[in-house]
């Protein structure tokens, strides 16, 4: 039985290393071909035969890669299929910790060759800073404390995950409590929200306990690879060649001088829509004017049709890319039994082809995600013709560049799932006779809104959870009251003008919903710097957009070849992120939002 939506795919290239019938889900057929690559490397006697042996690595992994997402692939796609959830777990639990150490031992067979330093520097030098940086991190004491480190995040995990409460009667997750503050009764909000942060607040010694371990370990673990502090060997760690912590103050300081005003005046229009005389922490979510939520299409099939209407008009090659999805049912996105929750684009790295994992209910941010995830898809078929399997990918803080772009680009033509004349009626229901108030036009216009206020709200929050980072792991020796008193300093830089009286402790303990700080040290600030990207990527394209796309397929194709501002370079933006780039950007968004 065939658990995969899509059919057979064809290799991108013939294989030349890897057998055609080899069994990928076999240790012992794998593991040979992991002996050749370890017995041949000693044998690469010219440059041309090192090349030649990358590519071979390469080939073995894309098809690793490509079985691994296969299994991924069917067991999302049907949760309730015995088979398709246990051959999954047979990869997690057989093969991939076989691979591990196996690649490892040819990383370091690679920095140690001979040849390498001849290796043409403009074609290898990205991947080579990569291989040369993970071997020298190595260290054999952490593995125990990296397995320790990874177990208190489980915990976390799961204290976070199996919070309940109790809300009219009925046991409800805190994410089945989130649509609550979408709702316009403000007294049931409140109720919501209050319930939740007391639910948080009786678990807020375990949550601060789980964190201290976790600083501890991290000190040692920086310790022992010979860094000063957990800050310096993350930055390592998370391959950050191309900026530095004193970069990530920058973005800081601009963020509060240049983003918080903007915050601040649409609060101050969210509280005169409300007609509230000060926003409370339950007010922030819901629509300011009460109205419905959007309704973009009613079916899937209605949505895969408008956006391949959007990209039609937006670039032909674009539009060629999602076509060629949709008939090759690479795009699973409806919401139905048996399919695990939220959305994915998984790359095939063998067939060398994207594939969109959605479960679209008929939301405004569907279509949102539809165009994110579309990104990324045309970032895979970007670097189709790229042989060596790690520059098929960039760095995170490009990849998204990628994806945040096409939703910026793609609400340009947000009008195929909001044809005017069906906004006309809905603009005159709801026309307010107050002229003083800002009524967004049509439903356009409103989805339009909704995206940009959200992309000024996301860049505080982004640099609080970073600045507490940074603040942590170079005072590792703090004690939780110092700890809160570093947060609070944060909140009354970026927290806004909610009035969250009578809740100090939450406000204090709001840290412990963010997932990153207990499971990924640092890895959040990548959100804003591709967000900076994508705006300015937006920005080029109001001025001319068929450049602004080219030179975004252009740095598209360019993978993971190039370092970090190279690639921002080559899609026409700066690679900065203080006040000299948000500056005109949050004047752009301004501006924008002004229109609507
Ligand atoms: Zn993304």
């Amino acid at each position: 039985m065939n658990l995969l939506p899509f059919g057979k795919l064809t290799a991108h290239k013939p294989r030349t290393f890897v057998p055609e019938n080899l069994d990928l889900g076999d240790w012992s057929q794998i593991a040979p071909l992991f002996d050749q690559l370890e017995t041949r490397a000693a044998r690469a006697a010219t440059v041309a035969a090192l090349e030649q042996w990358l590519l071979d690595w390469s080939e073995l992994n894309a098809a690793l890669d490509e079985e691994a997402a296969r299994r991924n692939i069917a067991m999302t796609c049907h949760t309730d299929n015995a088979e398709a959830e246990k051959a999954y777990l047979y990869f997690v639990e057989n093969i991939e910790p076989q691979l591990k150490p196996r690649q490892f031992t040819l990383e370091k067979i690679y920095t140690a060759h001979p040849l390498r330093a001849q290796l043409p520097a403009a074609r290898f030098a990205v991947f080579d800073r990569d291989v040369i940086n993970h071997v020298a991190l190595f260290r054999p004491e952490n593995i125990p404390l990296e397995t320790e480190e990874a177990r208190l995040g489980q915990q976390f995990q799961k204290l976070s995950g199996g919070l309940m409460v109790n809300f009219r009667g009925e046991e409800k997750t805190l994410v089945q409590m989130g649509r609550y503050l979408e709702e316009p009764d403000r007294a049931l909000r409140q109720e919501a929200w209050e319930l939740v942060a007391k639910r948080r607040l009786q678990e807020a010694d375990n949550f601060d306990g789980i964190l201290d371990k976790q600083i501890r370990l991290r000190a040692q673990i920086a310790k022992n690879a010979g860094f000063g502090n957990y800050r310096d060997y993350a930055f390592r760690r998370l391959g950050r060649f191309d900026y530095t912590p004193d970069d990530c103050g920058k973005f800081h300081d601009a963020v509060e001088k240049e983003v918080m005003p903007v915050v601040r005046e649409l609060q101050a229009q969210r509280r005169a829509q409300l007609k509230l005389e000060k926003l409370r922490p339950w007010d922030l979510a819901v629509d300011p004017l009460n109205r419905p939520p959007l309704k973009p299409f009613a079916q899937v099939g209605e949505m895969v049709s408008r956006t391949q209407k959007i990209f039609n008009r937006l670039d032909g090659g674009l539009a060629a890319g999602f076509r060629q999805m949709d008939d090759l049912k690479l795009l699973d996105l409806d919401n139905r039994k048996g399919k695990a929750p939220g959305g994915y684009q998984s790359t095939l790295s063998e067939s060398r082809l994207p594939f969109i994992f959605m479960n679209a209910v008929g939301l405004q941010r569907d279509v949102e995600t539809i165009l994110h995830e579309a990104g990324h898809a045309f970032h895979a078929l970007a670097t189709r013709d790229e042989d060596l399997l790690p520059y098929r990918s960039a760095p995170i803080e490009f990849c998204e560049v990628a994806s945040m772009s096409m939703e910026l680009l793609g609400n340009e033509f947000i009008e195929e799932f909001y044809p005017a004349d069906e906004n006309m009626v809905g603009s005159r229901c709801r026309a307010t006779p107050d002229a003083q108030q800002r009524v967004p036009t049509n439903d356009a216009n409103r989805a339009r809104r909704v995206h940009l206020e959200g992309i000024v709200a996301v860049f505080p929050w982004i640099a609080t959870v970073d600045a507490f980072q940074h603040w942590i792991y170079t005072h590792p020796d703090h004690t939780r009251d110092e700890r809160a008193a570093a947060w609070l300093k944060l909140m009354d830089r970026f927290g806004g003008d909610a009035d969250w009286s009578g809740h100090e402790t939450a406000r204090a303990n709001l840290w412990h919903r963010q997932l990153h700080i207990f499971l990924h040290p640092f890895y959040y600030i990548e959100y804003g710097i591709a967000q900076l990207g994508a705006l300015q990527v937006w920005a080029n394209s109001k001025r001319d957009r068929a450049k602004a796309l080219d030179d975004y397929k252009k740095s598209l194709a360019l993978g993971g070849s190039r370092p970090l501002p190279e690639l921002f370079q080559a899609a026409g933006c700066q690679f900065e992120f203080s006040a000299r780039t948000i500056r005109p950007l949050t004047q752009l968004l301004r501006e924008e939002l002004e229109k609507l």
